[in-house]
This record gives structure tokens, C-alpha cells and sequence, in this order.
């Protein structure tokens, strides 16, 4: 089966990822930055290899992905990784701001344009964004704007790999239990399929964004967010029975 490569695969969501398409039949290329013992121990259970690398630094991100076109010959890329900085406007830094666009847009782009242009007719990416590119931030300005960012990257990838026939689109999760949610972020209250999603959930529709089943789909954004941007609060509010 065609090889994918899946930056950030070693845990939460890109974990879900990684196993999902192992348990399709793909042969997965997993990256991880932290995290050695998850990343091989996902190589020890699946057909996946793993590969280190720091995304947030893009004459790095350039040197590997071109590497990696070398080395491997892929089909679909998975770009999961990801920086979410919680920072008070007051005391946001320009360091943030510049991490997170590296990690979450500049990279996906990098890693596009070296593989994606190396991709035969079929190919596919999918960027996985966030339903936070839809709404504005209070504690992650920056990761908002990248999520936004990214799938406007998403559409224009679209329009300029098209014609070569390779297909990229975002899987767009709401909130999503992957490890790291503390219990306040319960959203069950406000989700029409509540509780929270899990990496599964994402896990599919990325398997499916992949695969020839959706091969007449491109530039698109799947929302994966149990209904969840499509309450609003009060609204909800006025419906309950009154005591
Ligand atoms: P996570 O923080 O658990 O995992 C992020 C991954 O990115 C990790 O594998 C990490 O090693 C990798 N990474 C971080 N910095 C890196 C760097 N500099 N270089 C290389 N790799 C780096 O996140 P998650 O919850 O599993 O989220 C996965 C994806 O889903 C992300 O793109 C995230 O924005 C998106 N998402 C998650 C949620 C949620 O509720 N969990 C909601 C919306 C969108």
C-alpha cells in the first residue's frame, strides 16, 4: 500500500492518525519532536516509521522534507502537528506569534510544496486545522490565526496541485479529548453530539479525506465538531424549560 508521511504522529490525534491509516494498509511515516517512547512504541505496533524532526524551524523543515521525498516515494501527506500557546494578549510575545505560524502554517506549506509537487496523480494532503479559525481568541490569538491562515493555504494548495491531480483539503475538529483537555473544557453542555469528540473521530475523517472515496473533493474543510459551531449559547438558553 502508498506510503503517507505525518508530521507529528507520535501522540493525541496525530497517534489516532497514524493508527488508523496503519490499520487501513497504509505504510505510515510518523514525525514527532518530543516523545521517543510513544513514537516507538507506535513503530513497534504498527507498520510505521518514525522520523524526529523541529518543525518550528524552517531551513530544518526544508532540509527533511526534501530528504524525505528522496527517501520515500509518498502518496499523502498528513500535516497534524501543531503549537498552541496560551498567552494573555498583555503579555503575548512576537516569539509566539513566530513559533506558532512556523509549526502550523509555514511548515504544512513547505512540506507541500517539496512532496506534494513530487506526488503522482491521486495524491493527497490533508491540514488538520481547527474550528478556532472560524471564531476570535482571547488566549490563543496566535494559533487561531494560523488555523485560519491554514486553511486559506489549504484552498490555494488546492487550486495549484489540481491540475496534477493531487487533492488537498482540512480536517477541522472542534474540541477534541486528546490527553490534554483539563475537565473545565468539558463542552458537553453546548455540543449537540457531546462530550467531547475523540482522536478517533478525527482519525477517520482524515483516513477518508485520503482515500479515493473522496476523490472529487478538494480545497474543502470538514468540520468535525459534534455540531458544536452551530449553537448559539443563548439561543440554547431560551429553549430550556424555565423552574
Ligand atoms: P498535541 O499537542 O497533543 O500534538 C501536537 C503534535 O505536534 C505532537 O505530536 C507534537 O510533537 C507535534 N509538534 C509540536 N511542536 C512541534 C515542532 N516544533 N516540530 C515538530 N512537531 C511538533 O495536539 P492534538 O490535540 O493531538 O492536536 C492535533 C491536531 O489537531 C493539531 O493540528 C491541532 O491544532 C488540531 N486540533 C486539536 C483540537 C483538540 O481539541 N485537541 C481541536 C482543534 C484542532
Amino acid at each position: 500500500m502508498a506510503r503517507s508521511w505525518l508530521p507529528g504522529g507520535a501522540r493525541g490525534i496525530g497517534r489516532a492518525i497514524a493508527e488508523h491509516l496503519a490499520e487501513s494498509g497504509w505504510n505510515v511515516v510518523a514525525t514527532y519532536l518530543t516523545g521517543r517512547n510513544e513514537a516507538e512504541e507506535l513503530a513497534r505496533t504498527h507498520d510505521a516509521q518514525i522520523r524526529q524532526v523541529d518543525l518550528s524551524d524552517p531551513s530544518e523543515t526544508v532540509g527533511f522534507a526534501r530528504q524525505i521525498s528522496e527517501e520515500f516515494s509518498l502518496t499523502a501527506l498528513a500535516n497534524n502537528a501543531r503549537i498552541l500557546e496560551r498567552d494573555p494578549f498583555d503579555s503575548m510575545t512576537l516569539e509566539t506569534w513566530d513559533r506558532t505560524l512556523e509549526v502550523n502554517v509555514t511548515a504544512p506549506l513547505i512540506l507541500a510544496q517539496s512532496i506534494g509537487l513530487r506526488m503522482s496523480e491521486g495524491g493527497s494532503i490533508v491540514n488538520v486545522a481547527s474550528s478556532d479559525a472560524f471564531v476570535g481568541s482571547y488566549r490563543g490569538i496566535a494559533y487561531s490565526a494560523s488555523k485560519a491562515a491554514l486553511i486559506s493555504v489549504t484552498r490555494s494548495l488546492a487550486n495549484v496541485l489540481g491540475p496534477r491531480g493531487v487533492r488537498v483539503n482540512a480536517a477541522t475538529p472542534g474540541w477534541i479529548d486528546s490527553g490534554i483537555l483539563p475537565e473545565s473544557y468539558e463542552a458537553a453542555s453546548a455540543t449537540p453530539l457531546g462530550p467531547n469528540g475523540k482522536p478517533a473521530d478525527i482519525a477517520a475523517v482524515v483516513g477518508f479525506l485520503l482515500s479515493p472515496e473522496a476523490g472529487f473533493i478538494t480545497g474543502a474543510s470538514i468540520v468535525a465538531d459534534g455540531g458544536y459551531s452551530g449553537v448559539d449559547y443563548y439561543m440554547k438558553k431560551e429553549d430550556q424549560p424555565s423552574d
